[in-house]
């Protein structure tokens, strides 16, 4: 690969980096490099939850969630593959009085950018949700068309997807090294060789902020440590497929997973290290929270666990997402910890600004640059996890 030349070269090959790479080819970028230190998909892309909702608390989350969910629908369809995404309905549940009325306010916003989203107070949502204990909650806001995409169907669909396009080069097991600008472009270093590059695009999870620093730019991308357990199955009243739940206010959400349940579980937990194996998981706060989520999910409640898992999430200050220009040539990508829900999008808006110079629907001033710099963040994304840097 020694001094190869590319249109644009992409650092890291996870559910950002690939839809950015398809997103170009789509555009006619001519040729395209995607070089990961392990494998495609096998960062936080494969072992997150997968959990897809439009239902954000902001344009940018509302947008990106609602075209990726389409986005993974006509991938399954180009592909003749499943397209992984499973449509469940998800209820997001308000705790405390302010919650609620935030949330109530929310559903206009996500009707005006074409999401279904509806109020649903306790006595319905008891109704609709028997195995949840509304008692805890003051009601949700609901979209049918929200669910999950199972991580390894997504993560092959698009791998396959653009390993299948010609203009598209793959490098696995190839870790970037270094990056310098030059005439015209980039040099990029990597374990197998050096490339010479027009564009290069940094969508390194993460371990993004790691990747940026290279190039000198501050990129705050923490990983923080989040854990998933699965049950094997669940008890009666919970008739799969139930619909999906997140109490936003305790950090844990739950989904159907095969025969069962997916439960993911956070808190505040600054964290050092990106590496997807050396986050130690801990039964002692997994047992905790577990005994408090199946008290409000009672179904769940002595079920056999089949798989528990840590992995780092790749946490933004706002919990949005980073799409801008970091330096002349230079591209940022970062999910802000909603890459499975918003990677489509983020890719396909990267895209669009390196060729088209638009962001379309997207706000700058929720996904440039320049809202870390002199602490301008003055949006933050309610709907989502306890991140460690909020
Ligand atoms: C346990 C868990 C559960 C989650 N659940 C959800 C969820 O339900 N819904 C949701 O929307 N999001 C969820 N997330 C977050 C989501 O998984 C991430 O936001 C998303 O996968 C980020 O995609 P990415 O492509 O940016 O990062 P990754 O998938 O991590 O890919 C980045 C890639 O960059 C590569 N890389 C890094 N540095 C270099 C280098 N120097 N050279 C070459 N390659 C490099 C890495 O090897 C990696 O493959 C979860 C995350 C975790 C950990």
């Amino acid at each position: 690969m020694a001094g190869a030349g590319y249109d644009a070269v992409i650092v890291g090959g996870g559910n950002l980096g690939l839809w950015a790479a398809r997103g170009l080819a789509r555009r006619g970028v001519g040729r395209i490099a995607v070089c990961d230190r392990g494998w495609f998909g096998g960062g936080a892309t494969s072992r997150s939850a997968g959990m897809v909702r439009a239902q954000g608390g902001t344009a940018t989350a509302v947008v990106l969630g609602r075209d990726s969910r389409e986005l993974y629908r006509d991938l399954g369809d180009e592909t003749g593959l499943d397209d992984g995404f499973t449509r469940t309905g998800y209820y997001v549940l308000a705790e405390t009085a302010e919650e609620a009325a935030h949330f109530e306010d929310l559903v206009d916003l996500r009707r005006g950018l074409g999401v279904r989203s509806d109020w649903i107070d306790p006595a319905e949502g008891q109704r609709r949700v028997p195995w949840l204990d509304w008692s805890a909650f003051r009601g949700a806001t609901f979209d049918p068309d929200d669910g999950y995409v199972h991580p390894p169907i997504a993560a092959r669909n698009i791998t396959l997807a653009v390993a299948r396009t010609p203009e598209i080069d793959l490098f696995e097991r190839c870790e970037v090294t270094g990056l310098a600008p030059r005439s015209g472009g980039w040099t990029v270093e990597t374990a197998h060789g050096r490339l010479e590059a027009a564009q290069v695009v940094l969508a390194g999870g993460a371990a993004g902020g790691v990747l940026a620093a290279i190039v000198g730019v501050a990129l705050p991308v923490c990983g923080g440590r989040h854990h998933v357990v699965a049950y094997a199955g669940v008890g009666a009243g919970m008739t799969r497929p139930f619909p999906q739940i997140f109490a936003v206010g305790r950090g844990f959400y739950v989904r159907p997973e095969e025969q069962g349940a997916l439960v993911g579980l956070s808190r505040r937990e600054p964290q050092e290290t990106a590496d997807r194996f050396a986050l130690p998981i801990d039964r002692a706060f997994v047992d905790g929270r577990l005994r408090e989520v199946e008290a409000l999910v009672p179904p769940l409640a002595g079920q056999p666990i089949s798989r528990l898992w840590a992995a780092a999430v790749d946490y933004t200050p706002d919990a949005l997402p980073v799409i801008d220009e970091a330096a002349p040539g230079c591209f940022v990508a970062s999910g802000g910890g909603h890459g499975m829900m918003w990677g489509p999008a983020i890719g396909e808006a990267l895209a669009a600004l390196m060729v088209d110079g638009t962001l379309g629907e997207l706000p700058p001033e929720e996904v440039g640059l320049a809202r870390f710099a002199a602490d301008r963040v003055t949006t933050h994304e309610p709907i989502s996890l306890q991140a460690p840097m909020a």
